[in-house]
């Protein structure tokens, strides 16, 4: 089912695909909670699909109230009798198991990745499976060394932390949350989004393999009402969310008053930024990355692009035959760059925004694409002539569509790329090192990424301002976030 996208290329590829027979994959899940796999307490369950098919995977268990209540208990238990008086050198030797044990089956992981999220394999082979172990080794270093870290001479765990991840990159996400919480001595309830719960259950199984105490680690799978029932707990002491800003507000609003701990990461609206003196292939190359990795479902990903007005025909010429050369279809065969949208309703909102492109007079261009028959599908967009009052320039599309806005000189490329109520990253392309340390400290982005692209390293924190939410994930900073200086 491999696209056209490659129909201007002279030669074709013969498909490669990944064995989907190196995972197992059950029919039914249960939840994983105190060290053990359970149905839901009434017994109810969710299909969750392969988005490139639509067919279902598997069913998964339900958590309700009564299931968040018993894993919050096992968190508590863990929390006091096991893993919070735990020395932090016993604590790092579970996180690094539980890394080795991700790299040894990190086939599994990723085939799984790709077939209940839809991104390709060479994405979650190459990306999202060795940073979540690195996330654990990095993490795992702290876990004996947090009296030494700036945070005063004791630094104490928080609790029980209460984690609601979404589906854009479901492992790694898994990661950035536990890897930090465990290493600092807390116990975690994880609420996986409901599209993509299979590799959090898979890393669930891990830990038990890796001998994980009971309780330390649970994970309660549902839809939101599960993470708003996990946010309301009164047994929780720290939520971690990462979503929509929408969410984002009315999870900060539950947790208002409570004396919980909070940190969100919300969405985004970044400005990918090439300057005149940039070179083109590598700035061309930023930006497919930035935009088109992970069929544009990534927080921060460079969704608007601000070319100086003087090269933006070479540019945008150059993004065109680049884009003609990306291959759309299978996400398990390895030449695939662009894989399916992660569900109907995402491909819904991509598809509105995009007709809202249109109708506001933004000019739509995509490269010649058959799409499959079956599945969720969006091909590779450019929207040029937008202007900044544009639902596509101001509102985050979580799709492989990009915004190209122009400018003349670096106030109005800050001017405009600041006008947005996010605060995510931002990306700077030029030969001056001068100028990117001068935009740098103009742009209002948690991130800002100069000559590259959505470059991640668990010992670097991120996170945004504004209504990108608060708190930072990664580095010692997101340490920080986890611990009772
Ligand atoms: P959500 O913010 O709804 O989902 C994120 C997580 O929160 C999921 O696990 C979700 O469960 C859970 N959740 C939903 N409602 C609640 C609630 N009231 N209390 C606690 N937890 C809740 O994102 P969507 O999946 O609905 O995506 C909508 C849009 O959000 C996207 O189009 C995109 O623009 C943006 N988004 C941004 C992300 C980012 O990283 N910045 C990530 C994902 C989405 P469930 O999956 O079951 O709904």
């Amino acid at each position: 089912m491999q696209g056209e996208l490659a129909a201007q290329t002279e030669w074709d590829y013969a498909p490669a695909p990944e064995s989907r027979e190196i995972v197992t994959i059950p029919s039914e899940y249960g939840l994983f909670i105190d060290g053990e796999f359970a149905p839901a307490a009434d017994g109810r369950q969710f299909p969750t699909l392969n988005p490139a098919t639509e067919e279902p995977l598997a069913q998964v268990a339900d958590a309700g109230d009564a299931d968040v209540d018993r894993a919050v208990a096992a968190a508590r238990t863990a929390y006091e009798r096991v893993w919070g008086p735990m020395p932090g050198a016993e604590r790092a030797k579970y996180l690094y198991r539980i890394a080795r044990l991700l790299q040894e089956r990190s086939r599994e992981f990723a085939v799984l990745e790709s077939l209940d999220n839809g991104k390709p394999i060479k994405e979650s082979r190459d990306v999202d499976i060795p940073l979540a172990a690195a996330h654990f080794f990095y993490h795992a270093g702290w876990a004996d060394k947090l009296e030494h870290a700036g945070f005063g001479p004791s630094p104490r765990p928080i609790g029980v932390a209460g984690q609601v991840i979404p589906w854009n990159f479901p492992l790694l996400m898994a990661a950035w949350k536990l890897a930090p919480a465990l290493a600092a001595g807390n116990t975690c309830v994880l609420k996986p989004a409901e599209t993509t719960p299979l590799t959090a259950l898979l890393l669930a199984e891990i830990c038990q393999q890796a001998g994980l105490p009971p309780g330390v680690l649970n994970v309660t799978t549902g839809a939101g009402a599960t993470g708003a029932a996990l946010v309301a707990h009164p047994g929780v002491d720290k939520i971690a969310f990462t979503g929509s800003t929408e969410v984002g507000k009315e999870i900060q609003r539950a947790v208002a008053g409570t004396g919980k701990r909070l940190t969100l990461e919300l969405g985004g609206k970044a400005a990918n930024i090439v300057f005149d003196d940039a070179p083109v292939e590598g700035a061309v190359e930023g930006i497919v990355n930035g935009i088109y990795f992970n069929q544009g479902h990534v927080c921060c990903a460079g969704s608007r692009l601000l070319v100086q007005e003087s090269v933006a025909d070479a540019v945008l010429g150059r993004l065109r035959d680049r884009l003609g050369t990306l291959r759309l279809g299978d996400p398990l065969d390895k030449n695939t760059d662009i894989g399916a949208i992660n569900s109907r309703q995402q491909l819904d909102k991509i598809r509105e925004l995009s007709d809202a492109g249109e109708a506001e007079g933004a000019e739509r261009w995509s490269p010649p694409c058959r799409l499959p028959d079956r599945g969720y599908w969006f091909p590779p967009t450019v929207f040029t002539g937008v202007s900044q009052s544009h639902r596509i320039a101001r509102e985050e599309i979580f799709g492989p569509v990009l915004s190209v806005l122009t400018f003349r000189t670096p106030d109005e490329a800050v001017a405009k790329a600041n006008n947005t109520p996010y605060g995510l990253s931002a990306g700077v392309w030029t030969e001056k090192g001068s100028r990117i340390l001068w935009m740098a400290q103009r742009l209002r982005a948690g991130v800002v990424w100069a000559n590259t692209y959505n470059r991640f390293d668990p010992a670097s924190p991120f996170g945004g301002y504004r209504e990108s939410g608060f708190g930072r994930e990664g580095g010692r900073h997101g340490l920080a976030a986890y611990l009772n200086a």
